[in-house]
């Protein structure tokens, strides 16, 4: 068997202990890398997690890291710095994937403040300070993957905070990819639609109707499953992905075709 495609790189995957991160931090450790996966509250989830990793041969750790207040970003890498390789120039990383991220159900009428401000400091300003403190350890050729939503491009006043987190997540993507381009750095966002994790299972799981209902948004017929925006980050994470930068790239289904 030849080298695996991320062998010799590290990776940091934000909210990693499940759903999606879960699914990308196993991904990527399958690829090859070393894979730092951050948790918030659950850390038996983040070991299971990380046993997953290690019993499927892969290399793994978990890192308490609850994001949505100032200082989180500097306390993760500080964290971080303490279990990564280092190189001659200190700790090293080579692909940061902004997973964590929380939904805000209110609409224009009753959304607060409070729930404003939080929205936007876990889904946006912590990934924008985890770039900016993680800027000194990115590798040359290395990759910024954030994970956004299909929300951002569709009007939902439902959820009318948590679209406006990933819009502004995606133009973020954007000011990334022109910025870090000349050191190879792609930055992309990657934007799934339903995808069956914990934060939908109140309302899908055990809801046939719900679940059918969810199916016909997307062309594909069918709701999302974590390793089908897992997948999507693994090729962005990989040297095949070297020439796209700047890009949401939706993982859908073709939901809102
Ligand atoms: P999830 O709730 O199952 O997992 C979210 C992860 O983020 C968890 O590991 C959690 O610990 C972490 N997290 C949440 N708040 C945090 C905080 N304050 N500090 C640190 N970590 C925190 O969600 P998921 O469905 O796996 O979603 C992952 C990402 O995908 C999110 O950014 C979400 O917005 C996006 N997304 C999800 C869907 C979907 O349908 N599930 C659709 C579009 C986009």
């Amino acid at each position: 068997m030849g080298a695996k495609r991320l062998e010799g790189k590290t990776a940091l995957v934000t909210g990693g202990s499940r759903g999606i991160g879960r699914a990308v931090a196993e991904r990527l450790a399958r690829d090859g890398a070393v894979v730092a996966l951050t948790y918030a509250r659950d850390e038996t989830a983040a070991l299971d997690t990380v046993e997953c990793i290690r019993r499927d041969g892969g290399r793994a750790f978990a890192l308490h890291a609850q994001l949505g207040s100032h200082g989180d970003a500097a306390a993760l890498w500080s964290a971080f710095d303490a279990r990564v390789p280092h190189d001659t120039t200190g700790p090293v990383v080579d692909i940061i994937v902004n997973n964590a991220g929380i939904g805000h159900g209110a609409d224009l009428a009753s959304l607060t403040e409070e729930g404003f401000d939080e929205v936007f400091a876990v889904n946006v300003r912590a990934p924008f300070f985890i770039v900016q403190e993680g800027l000194k350890r990115l590798r040359d050729a290395g990759r910024i993957i954030n994970i956004s939503s299909g929300a951002a491009r569709l009007a939902m006043p439902e959820i009318i905070a948590y679209g406006a987190t990933k819009g502004a997540l995606d133009n973020f993507t954007l000011n990334l990819a022109k910025e870090l381009g000349a050191r190879g750095i792609t930055a992309n966002s990657v934007a799934p639609g339903i995808i069956d994790t914990d934060v939908n299972a109140g309302w899908l799981r055990g809801n046939p109707e719900a679940e059918a209902h969810a199916a016909s948004l997307a062309a594909l017929g069918r709701v999302g499953r974590p390793e089908d925006v897992a997948d999507v980050v693994a090729f962005l994470a990989s040297d095949d992905a070297r020439w796209v930068t700047g890009k949401v790239i939706d993982a859908t289904g073709g939901s809102g075709l």
